[in-house]
């Protein structure tokens, strides 16, 4: 029997839940140990960690946020912090550690790995969807879902008052988010870091739209979706320039961390079980350092640092579709 340990790091996304509640229950199929540090790799430095059962992760899997809690810890980057992490994981004999986060938790796993003889597998699990390999991180779907809810909203009101809305939300540097948000709630406009060429562009092709659109409809309600980390100066300083360049008033809104919280949808609860099954199923193989994704359906495996080596496109039909009916006149 094997010993597996989890940990949850970085961002929190919904469906953490989920794969943890799969790794246990995959375990205890197996009679694995179990156990979950505690607070991302923080835990891992201070041997905190609890031991995992069936009775623990039950009524778990629509539960929002990582019972193991999330963090960030500066200090794992330093060779210590990693061979202290080393030493704590053969204390407890542990032979496989599974990493759920982002693409700085890979980076933290792989550190580790120069460390550490056992194996290490990476789940992705970040709302930003701005990893290579996979098809979709944990998260992603249901973050899309409370950013689309937030908009329906923000439209309801912009349409009584024919107001113009900038809206923000998350992604990090990545557009995904903000390019899926933008387009199921019809937005009118949508600016990505992917696509973004210059602030003067940008504002004269909303001034067109948006004057055309008024010539032909008279007021009219206006909601622009803005990734986060984009605007040169921030969301104030785009909703400034956007007031004087239409005479109109612009309320900005940042959705914020609303979006790293909820009940995961059923996409992300569904993926989060199987990525934790299938990373418990390579316990004892030669598989090491990789992360457990999905393509197509189906769990894949892509070596760490091919998931962060470059920065992962969005996809082309996606954008196909967001120039075909936002972003121009005849929106
Ligand atoms: P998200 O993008 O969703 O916030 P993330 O996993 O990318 O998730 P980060 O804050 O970038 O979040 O990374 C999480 C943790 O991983 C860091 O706090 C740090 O402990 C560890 N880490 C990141 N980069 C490295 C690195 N180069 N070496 C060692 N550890 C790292």
């Amino acid at each position: 029997p094997k010993t597996i340990a989890v940990l949850t790091s970085g961002g929190d996304a919904p469906g953490m839940n989920a794969c943890i509640r799969a790794i246990v229950l995959a375990c205890e199929r197996e009679n694995y140990t179990v156990y979950g540090y505690l607070h991302g790799y923080n835990g891992l430095l201070n041997q905190e960690y609890t031991q995992l059962h069936a009775e623990r992760v039950h009524n778990l899997n629509q539960l929002g946020g990582t019972i193991l809690h999330s963090a960030r810890c500066r200090e794992f980057k330093t060779q210590d912090a990693a061979e202290r992490a080393a030493a704590n994981l053969d204390a407890l004999e542990v032979d496989m550690l599974i990493v759920i986060g982002g693409d700085g938790s890979f980076r933290g796993a792989m550190h580790l790995s120069n460390y550490w003889d056992g194996q290490i597998i990476g789940i992705p699990g970040t709302i930003d969807n701005d990893i290579n390999g996979t098809d979709a991180t944990i998260g992603y779907y249901t973050a899309i879902e409370t950013a689309v809810d937030s908009i329906d909203k923000v439209r309801d009101t912009a349409d009584a008052f024919e107001r113009i809305f900038l809206v923000e939300v998350m992604g990090r540097h990545a557009g995904f988010l903000g390019l899926s948000a933008a387009l199921a709630s019809a937005s009118d406009f949508v600016l990505l870091p992917e696509l973004f060429e210059s602030e003067a562009a940008t504002l004269k092709q909303i001034g067109e739209q948006l004057s055309e659109r008024r010539e032909q409809r008279g007021n009219i309600s206006y909601i622009i979706v803005l990734a986060e980390n984009l605007w040169p100066g921030g969301i104030n300083k785009l909703a400034e320039k956007l007031q004087s360049l239409t005479q109109s008033e612009v309320r900005p809104v940042i959705l914020g961390h609303v979006q790293r919280g909820g009940a995961p949808v059923s996409q992300d609860r569904i993926m989060a079980m199987k990525l934790g099954a299938h990373a418990v199923s390579l316990a004892g193989s030669q598989t090491n350092c990789v992360m457990v994704g999905e393509r197509y359906g189906k769990p894949c495996e892509v070596p760490l640092p091919v998931t962060w080596s470059e920065p992962k496109p969005l996809s082309d039909s996606d954008v196909n579709t967001m120039k075909q009916l936002m972003n121009n006149r005849y929106a």
